[in-house]
């Protein structure tokens, strides 16, 4: 029975709802073996790629040109955090894709490199790959451009999502945020040089308008990075406060961004665009899901589709897709960081939502190695979970079969309308 199920996810091709597959890393025709590592999750076992409020930074790590493949550059990744999920992953993914037998030793490295170096200079390489992954969709988060369009970039198979951390930063035309974007240089792009609050109000409308004339498909909230989640009911004389200050107060800054995710999530709502968020990890003080419950409450016309099963709140969050029923989850990323976690909480889940439609999967990855080596996990971590639920007597092989093709690929076509 176990294989049977097994079989059958195998053989299901997948809607990926979560990449960061960039064109200057993820296209890069010059790629090799320790660039797979400092662009991937096993890079954030040395580097975490984001600054807390107690840091700074002089540039993010993982889009830094990386030197030439050397044992001594990889053994920190397999020596010293070789027990990492992330780097498990990523070695297995490797190995699998060019050979080797499973295993990244000093022995080995320099044949393995070569293989990556090689493939890489071949055109359509990576399509490969997402072939044999057996992935039909790709939704890219693009951070290193809001605007980018993916079906232009990387063809017509991608779609990619607007990240509106920026615009919740952008009080001022020099202001940033994490990913170093500015919203009036993203605006300006669009034709729109706002000179007042009011103005800037009224090109968000514009922003969101435009997200099809990208293929873009949904807003992204990543704001877990740059703040805590807690988007209060806006409080508008302070957000014009923060207008046009190089430095406004913190109360400031938070009231400027609760007031412009409030209106991107409305105006979301109003015209049936998804919004993904961001919860869990990041700055952790502030992403725990129950931060961003008002926020969800305030919207009800308005699709949430919440990330990373909140990791490590995954009950807090499970019992929020209970209780509001505009809410779908994103299972990415919680199988990268506990194989062992993300089965419990599959198992949950799938207990407790409301219906089938809410469960979905992306790979969460800059590289198709990573991205390829995630989805064999997650077909495999599934597969696992239904078949402990067949042989519970929970349900019964059609059920389990049922799911999975809608977690892995017909609830994100419904979601995102992509038949459409
Ligand atoms: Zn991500």
């Amino acid at each position: 029975m176990s294989d049977s199920i097994q079989q059958h996810i195998g053989a299901l091709g997948i809607v990926d709802v979560h990449e960061h597959h960039l064109p200057e890393i993820t296209s890069c025709r010059q790629v090799n073996l320790l660039q797979l590592f400092q662009q991937s999750y096993a890079g954030w076992t040395q580097a975490r790629p984001y600054p807390l409020p107690s840091e700074s930074r002089a540039g993010d790590p993982m889009l830094a040109a990386a030197g030439p493949t050397t044992w001594e550059a990889l053994a920190p990744y397999l020596e010293n955090s070789g027990s990492s999920t992330f780097v498990r992953n990523l070695v297995r993914g490797v190995t699998e894709l060019y050979g080797q037998g499973g295993v990244l030793t000093r022995g080995n490295w320099e044949a393995l490199d070569a293989a990556v170096r090689e493939h890489h200079g071949r055109p359509g390489w990576c399509g490969e790959v997402l072939r044999r992954a057996g992935i039909e969709r790709v939704i890219t988060d693009s951070y290193s451009d809001p605007l980018l369009d993916a079906l232009e970039a990387f063809g017509n198979n991608y779609n990619s999502v607007l990240r509106i951390n920026a615009f919740a930063c952008g009080w001022h035309p020099e202001s940033r945020d994490h990913n170093e974007n500015s919203a009036h240089a993203l605006l300006a792009r669009l034709g729109c040089k706002p000179e007042s609050f009011d103005d800037y109000l009224a090109a968000l409308e514009k922003l969101v308008d435009s997200l099809a004339s990208r293929h873009q498909v949904a807003l992204k909230n990543a704001l877990a990075y740059d703040r805590d989640l807690s988007f209060d009911e806006p409080d508008e004389p302070s957000a014009r406060r923060a207008w046009g200050q190089v430095s406004p107060s913190p109360a400031e800054r938070k009231a400027f961004g609760d007031l412009v995710v409030d209106r991107l999530c409305r105006l979301a709502g109003e015209r049936d665009v998804p919004v993904q968020m961001h919860l869990g990890t990041a700055l952790i003080r502030g992403s725990h899901p129950l931060n961003a419950a008002g926020l969800v409450e305030r919207h009800p016309r308005t699709r949430f589709l919440l990330m990373h099963l909140a990791y490590p709140w995954s009950r807090e969050l499970l019992a929020m897709a209970f209780v509001y029923r505009n809410i779908w989850l994103d299972l990415t990323w919680s199988l990268l960081l506990s194989p062992s976690h993300f089965k419990l909480a599959l198992h949950e889940a799938i207990e407790l939502l409301p219906d089938e439609s809410r469960l979905m999967i992306g790979g969460d990855n800059w590289h198709v190695e990573e991205t390829y080596a995630t989805m064999r996990l997650a077909r495999r971590l599934i597969g696992e979970v239904l078949a402990e639920k067949i042989a519970d007597g929970y349900f019964g092989l059609d059920d389990a079969r049922r799911l999975a093709g809608k977690i892995l690929k017909e609830n994100a076509a419904a979601f995102f309308g992509l038949s459409r």
